[in-house]
């Protein structure tokens, strides 16, 4: 499930093909995937038609293309899909095609649960299609305001990976972030050492940032069909060697499913 670096190396690989192109078509062959008052591919098609894509964001774990006309383009990957600078067959494999006056498209396949949202720009907040969260890597992400952000009453993982606080952790990238903080998912954020809190305040930046450096998770494919080379530690790998100390990995399924090394991660 793609979460805040794989959303960010999509927005960064994405952006070169698909800035200040104007749009053709627009080829759905996955309506469901399209969740706006504007369900009928036909209407979706012909509202994005000769439109220009004027600037990529990333909010979190979603992706907004802006479009002129005060138009976003919204797309939730959730579970997971791949967004590439065009080159495929989409009729065979099911998705939807953004297609540029160029000759050249924006694809969208591979769904799992993903979907699209068109609504005006100026009434994303309103309508509250983005969470109301902080981005880890905004320069106004303090540690300060980590500690404003974080209930002390609540279990760290938790809270790291509360959309409505901190923007685009997942349960992935909470486990890899605690893994290399050395703490347990369990401890609850009011029992944190001054000293143990600053270093888990880093490991969000810097674990977030490794990952984007990456490319991402190396189950993610990139805009240009490249596929992210950061191997996970613990996320997933129930029963493998802790790379610390050798310890098993454990998995613990409670609400989410979580991955630690209880011997290290205290
Ligand atoms: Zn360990």
């Amino acid at each position: 499930m793609p979460e805040l670096p794989e959303v960010e190396v999509a927005k960064k690989t994405l952006s070169p093909c698909v800035l200040g192109k104007k749009i053709n078509s627009v080829l759905v062959t996955r309506r469901q995937s399209i969740r706006t008052p504007l369900e009928e591919p036909e209407l979706f098609a012909a509202w994005l038609k000769n439109r220009t894509m004027e600037r990529i964001e990333r909010h979190g774990k979603v992706l907004l293309f802006h479009l002129d006309g005060d138009m976003s383009l919204v797309f939730h990957f959730k579970l997971g899909a791949e967004v590439r600078c065009g080159d495929k067959a989409l009729e065979e494999i099911g998705g939807v095609a953004i297609n540029f006056t160029d000759g050249t498209s924006l694809d969208f396949s591979s769904f799992a649960l993903s979907e699209f949202h068109l609504m005006k720009t100026a009434e994303l907040d309103r309508l509250g299609v983005l969470k109301a969260g902080a981005d880890p890597l905004a320069r106004s992400f303090s540690l300060k305001r980590f500690h404003e952000l974080l209930p002390a009453n609540k279990q760290v993982k938790a809270a790291l990976c509360d959309q409505t606080r901190i923007l685009g952790i997942g349960n992935s990238w909470a486990d890899e972030i605690l893994w290399e903080a050395r703490l347990s998912p369990f401890r609850r954020s009011g029992d944190l050492t001054e000293k143990e809190f600053s270093e888990l305040y880093g490991k969000v930046k810097s674990t977030l940032r490794e990952g984007i450096r990456l490319g991402g998770e190396s189950s993610f494919i990139d805009g240009r069909g490249r596929k992210g080379r950061y191997k996970r530690v613990v996320h997933g790998h129930a029963g493998r060697p802790c790379p610390r100390d050798r310890h098993p990995i454990e998995m613990v399924k409670r609400g989410r499913t979580t991955f630690w090394c209880p011997h290290c991660q205290k």
